[in-house]
């Protein structure tokens, strides 16, 4: 198999600390990649770099591993454009939030469903994500939900089961009816085309006892928990998560200590979507708080039509330094190998011997720079399982 050398990389954040500093973030000044196929298998400073076929001279930017995007919705149709606007301009808006995109998506052809999706991947994808995670939930019947995750398998390998977003409108009288659905029918429909399962834990979604109900069917059927907790008040789901082993609590925006405790005792991954905060005009998530009682904290967008339609990354990273007490080292961590943590996976988010030659070079010296010129379009190429993918621009 042919190797090629990625060279003349001013800093590259490994994440993998016995490779650069001790930092987490692993970084190596003056450094060089090599892939072979689909891997890296080198990784150091550029005078020690091994002889390879193919160099790319990258010319003194910064290189970080892809980003991990542990938590998108992006199996939708129509937007909720109308929405914002009131919102953002103090103007009561009735309209029936989720219910108006679950309306639109079963409305929608399949070919329109999976061209949204590849939209926007190939989005995503330009703004550095190599790895993301979406979710059902706009569908809410047997067919809708088993026909989101059939279209969201074609796109990714983390794809989640996420029939309880709502109580869907058919059931608005019989929430233990619904649930039912989900637990028995919904649940045999999607399981084959999902690994994980998620629940909306909060008030107005699903209480503590549903949620409990709903995860562990899941994991009777093979699939690993994932819960939507804590974001709109205090309540069980961040407990719940834990006491489930799932592999991330998503949100945790309001936390009491014990919810905190319990985060950093476990395996579970926190994981803050600040897109969400940003496009509800909501208080920010804690990080501080989190990673100083050593939880481990991820980044991820949520990207979806009606809280958080941004599927940028980098946006996330500023927000999080800005308004959530990350130093930019611990945000780029959060969004790369926190996001692999969130997702139980060591063969993404870090650049070292064996792990998926997904990378980004940055139009910059430093990754700080994600956080220190927010909203400029910094990706300058990225690297998917050893294939460039995103090209530099013309200059
Ligand atoms: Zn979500």
């Amino acid at each position: 198999m042919t190797t090629t050398a990625i060279t003349h990389i001013s800093a590259l954040v490994t994440n993998d600390p016995s490779l650069g500093d001790s930092s987490p973030l692993g970084l190596i000044q003056d450094a060089a990649v090599v892939i072979e196929g689909d891997r890296v298998v080198w990784t150091g400073e550029s005078s020690k770099a091994p002889a390879t076929d193919n160099a790319v001279d990258v010319g003194g930017r910064a290189v970080i591993p892809g980003f991990v995007d542990s938590h998108s919705h992006l199996v939708f149709a129509g937007d909720r454009t109308q929405e914002f606007n009131a919102r953002m301009s103090g103007r009561a808006y009735s309209a029936g939030g989720i219910r108006t995109t679950v309306a639109a998506t079963r409305a929608a052809t399949d070919e329109e469903l999976s061209a949204n999706v590849a939209r926007y991947l190939a989005e995503a994808l330009r703004q550095g994500t190599t790895t993301f995670e979406t979710k059902s939930g706009y569908g809410l019947t047997v067919e809708d939900e088993a026909r989101a995750l059939r279209i969201a398998a074609r796109h990714t390998d983390e794809v989640t089961f996420l029939g309880a977003h709502i109580v869907s409108p058919d059931y608005a009288d019989d929430p233990a009816g619904y649930v039912d659905l989900v637990t028995g029918p919904m649940l045999d429909a999607c399981a084959p085309y999902a690994r994980w399962i998620d629940v909306f834990c909060e008030k107005g979604a699903f209480d503590g006892d549903q949620a409990r109900a709903v995860l562990t069917a899941g994991r009777a059927k093979g699939l690993h928990p994932r819960v939507h907790a804590n974001q709109l008040g205090h309540g069980p789901g961040v407990q719940l998560a834990v006491e489930l082993d799932a592999a991330s609590a998503d949100h945790c925006t309001h936390l009491t200590d014990a919810d905190v405790d319990a985060l950093a005792q476990s395996e579970t991954v926190a994981t803050l979507l600040p897109g969400a905060e940003f496009s509800t005009r909501a208080a920010w998530p804690d990080a501080r708080r989190l990673l100083d009682a050593g939880a481990t904290v991820a980044l991820s967008t949520d990207c979806n039509p009606g809280s958080s339609f941004t599927s940028s990354v980098p946006f996330c990273v500023a927000l999080a330094v800005r308004d959530m007490g990350m130093t930019p080292d611990e945000a780029l961590w959060s969004a790369t190998a926190g996001g692999a943590a969130a997702l139980r996976r060591d063969d993404i988010g870090r650049i070292a011997p064996g792990a998926r030659a997904d990378l980004v070079v940055l139009d910059a010296p430093s990754h700080v720079h994600l956080a220190y010129r927010p909203g400029v379009p910094l990706v300058h190429e990225v690297w998917r399982r050893g294939e460039r993918v995103v090209a530099p621009r013309p200059s």
